[in-house]
């Protein structure tokens, strides 16, 4: 199904068309297909017990019924996965992986409202836990690496009058974020703090990165004192003096914030680390193909949930 039509990104990578994601994941029984035989490649297991004695019951319901003959569980390809308890057919689930694999900047749940004709709550919940899909262990880097904070949301001159927090400018009102960047493989993690001290940007680092990997960062005083560390001065302009530079993770802030900025506009503190998930998954999973990025979605799927009351909590 991958053609010469290239994915985002790179031009070595095989994309799919938005009209070949439709015929192949359009109508519900296909995508049933598609998920059935991501999740169970060896065939159909009872996820209570994982017995492989499974009969199928096909009634009006949109998605089949699996019955284990052993433990007499009853479930479909949703059961034990994010789509659990989902009213969504399957195959505007797969159209929502297929959109945001390939939307380099994101996709905002009002045009999953609009593209995929459901609700703005609907649409609300699943990309919410579209994100929640990508909140996956990177293991630890080997480096040589490079960590860098910044700062995200609450642009003080968009909010309302009342909201607006009257301490003047930088960091005030937005959200930090702490991230570390791998050259060798590309790997980028990153997440929320609520500080930008000393113990928390070095634990953050210590516990990303291999035991003595290299690890560069800015002249930022809360990185002083790692092991096997090098810094670089930004205001007296030696940004790239040999090795000693961020450029990397900067990229990444910079994609980060275009989406942010550009598709998202806003999101409360709360949903932010998501966000972030988000970007970084998909940075990572940039160099597959468009099918393999949808694969590998589809199988970090099992065993997570977001329910929609944990989520307006
Ligand atoms: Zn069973």
């Amino acid at each position: 199904m991958a053609t010469a039509h290239n994915a985002p990104g790179k031009h070595y990578r095989k994309g799919v068309s938005l009209v070949q994601a439709i015929k192949q994941f359009g109508d519900d029984a296909k995508a049933e297909a598609w998920f059935v035989a991501r999740r169970w490649p060896n065939g159909i297991q009872c996820p209570k017990c994982e017995s492989d004695a499974i009969s199928t019951r096909t009634g009006k319901r949109q998605t089949p019924q699996y019955h284990c003959k052993d433990c007499t569980a009853n479930f479909t390809v949703k059961t034990d996965t994010i789509m659990h308890n989902s009213k969504l057919p399957l195959n505007k689930w797969a159209l929502a992986f297929y959109l945001y694999s390939t939307h380099l900047k994101g996709v905002s749940s009002m045009k999953l409202h609009r593209d995929l004709d459901i609700t703005q709550k609907a649409a609300w919940h699943l990309a919410h836990r579209i994100r929640e899909m990508w909140n996956d262990e990177t293991g630890r880097m080997a480096g040589p690496t490079e960590a860098d904070e910044t700062y995200m949301g609450g642009r003080e001159k968009n909010k309302h009058n009342s909201k607006k927090l009257k301490a003047g400018r930088g960091p005030v009102g937005k959200s930090a974020v702490v991230g570390i960047k791998d050259r060798e493989t590309n790997t980028v993690k990153a997440t929320v703090v609520k500080r930008t001290d000393a113990p928390t940007l070095q634990g953050f680092v210590n516990t990303h990165r291999a035991e003595g990997a290299k690890v560069y960062t800015d002249e930022h005083r809360s990185y002083e004192g790692l092991d096997n560390h090098e810094s670089v001065k930004h205001s007296v302009s030696e940004y790239v003096k040999d090795q000693a530079h961020t450029n990397g993770i900067e990229s990444f802030w910079a994609m980060l914030k275009r989406g942010y900025h550009g598709t998202y506009h806003h999101m409360s503190e709360k949903h932010l680390e998501r966000c972030v998930q988000e970007f970084s998954g998909r940075h990572n999973a940039r160099p597959l193909d468009t099918i393999e990025q949808m694969d590998a979605l589809t199988k970090s799927m099992v065993g997570k949930r977001l329910e929609y009351r944990d989520l307006v909590a």
